[in-house]
C-alpha cells in the first residue's frame, strides 16, 4: 500500500491501493444508497491535503485530509466528532477516515473554500454552481451560517416579491426550481417558475434543457402558469382600460386620454416576435408606474385612473403568482 505523503507541498496525485480496511470505514450520509463511493482506488486531492490535518474524507474517488475543528461548523460532524472514535476505524495517514457517500466533490470544494478561505469566498463572483454546492452541503450536513448565506443569495436572485426579480433570475431558473426543492427553500419557487416562463423555449433562452431538468409535475406547473399569464396578458390587450374587479375610472376619462391610454397599454405590452423573451408583465407594470414621460401626456383625472389600473393589475399579479404555478 503506497502511503499518502505527509506534506501538502510535495504531494502528487497518488493512488491509494485499497486493502480490506476501506470496508470498515465509517460511511455517513448515504442519501442515495449509492455504493459508488466505496472505491477500490482513491487519489489525493492536493489542494485539500493538509499535512497537519487530523481526519481524512473520501469523496468520490478523492481523499481529502482536513481539520476536525473546521468541520465542527457542521452540526452533523460536530455530533459525530463528539462520539468516542472506534478503535477499529480505518486509518489513513494516521487519521480516521470517513466515506462521504452520495456527495459531489465539487460541492465539498465549494464548502471548503468557505471554511478555509472565507473572505476570498465572499468576495468572489457567485456562480450558480457555487451557490448550489454550498446549499446542498450546508443543508445536508447542517451548516447554519453557510446555508443562511446561500439562502440569501438564492432569494436575491429569485426574490419572494416578484417585483424585485431582475435579469439575473433568467439563467438557471429550471435548476433553481430543483435546488429549491432539494434544499427546502420553497419560497423562491414562484419567482423561479416566473423567470422560466418569460423565456421562449423555441429561442433556446431557457438554456435548451429546462424540459429535461424539470420533473413531470414541475413541467405541468410551468405550463399551467404560463397559460394563466398569457390569459392575463390577452385580457389586457383586448380591453386595456376595463378590468373586472378594478375600481371603474371616475367619469370614464376624457376622450383624448382614453385613446392615448389604450394605445399605451397595447404598445407597452405587445409581445415582440423577435425577442427571445415573452412579455415580462410584472416588470412592465412596475415600470409603467414610474413612466413620467407618459404621465405628463394625461390630464390629472385620467392620470389617477391610469395609475390606479396599473397598481390594481400589478397587485393582482403578485398575489396570484403562486396559484398560477399550482404552488
Ligand atoms: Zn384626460
Amino acid at each position: 500500500m503506497s502511503r499518502p505523503p505527509s506534506s501538502m507541498d510535495v504531494v502528487e496525485d497518488v493512488e491509494l491501493e485499497d486493502d480490506a480496511p476501506l470496508a470498515k470505514r465509517r460511511r455517513i450520509s448515504d442519501r442515495d444508497g449509492c455504493e459508488a463511493a466505496h472505491s477500490s482506488t482513491c487519489a489525493i486531492l492536493k489542494k485539500l491535503w493538509f499535512s497537519d490535518g487530523d481526519i481524512v474524507l473520501e469523496i468520490g474517488k478523492k481523499l481529502l485530509k482536513v481539520h476536525r475543528k473546521r468541520l465542527r461548523c457542521s452540526e452533523i460532524f460536530s455530533d459525530m466528532l463528539h462520539l468516542p472514535q472506534p478503535s477499529e476505524t480505518d486509518q489513513i495517514d494516521g487519521c480516521p477516515s470517513v466515506i462521504m457517500a452520495g456527495d459531489a466533490l465539487v460541492d465539498w470544494e465549494v464548502t471548503f473554500d468557505w471554511i478555509y478561505h472565507r473572505s476570498d469566498f465572499l468576495s468572489q463572483a457567485i456562480t450558480f454552481d457555487i451557490l448550489s454546492g454550498a446549499l446542498r452541503i450546508s443543508t445536508k450536513y447542517e451548516i447554519p451560517d453557510l446555508r443562511a448565506w446561500g439562502r440569501k443569495q438564492l432569494t436575491s436572485r429569485w426574490p419572494i416579491d416578484i417585483v424585485d426579480m431582475r435579469l439575473n433570475a433568467l439563467p438557471h431558473a429550471a435548476e433553481a426550481i430543483n435546488l429549491a426543492q432539494e434544499c427546502a427553500i420553497l419560497e423562491i419557487l414562484p419567482a423561479a417558475f416566473y423567470a422560466l416562463s418569460v423565456q421562449k423555449f423555441r429561442c433556446g433562452a431557457d438554456g435548451g434543457r429546462s424540459h429535461m431538468m424539470l420533473s413531470p409535475n414541475d413541467m405541468r406547473r410551468f405550463i399551467a402558469g404560463r397559460e394563466a399569464l398569457q390569459d392575463v396578458l390577452m385580457r389586457i390587450l383586448i380591453d386595456p382600460l376595463a378590468e373586472a374587479g378594478c375600481t371603474p375610472d371616475t367619469g370614464a376619462g376624457c376622450t383624448r386620454c382614453v385613446l392615448r391610454r389604450a394605445a399605451y397599454w397595447r404598445t407597452r405590452l405587445a409581445p415582440d416576435a423577435r425577442s427571445p423573451y415573452g412579455t415580462w408583465l410584472v416588470r412592465e407594470l412596475d415600470a409603467m408606474l414610474h413612466d413620467d414621460a407618459f404621465a405628463e401626456t394625461l390630464c390629472t383625472d385620467c392620470l389617477h385612473a391610469h395609475l390606479r389600473t396599473v397598481r390594481w393589475r400589478l397587485g393582482r399579479l403578485r398575489g396570484a403568482m403562486p396559484s398560477f404555478f399550482l404552488l
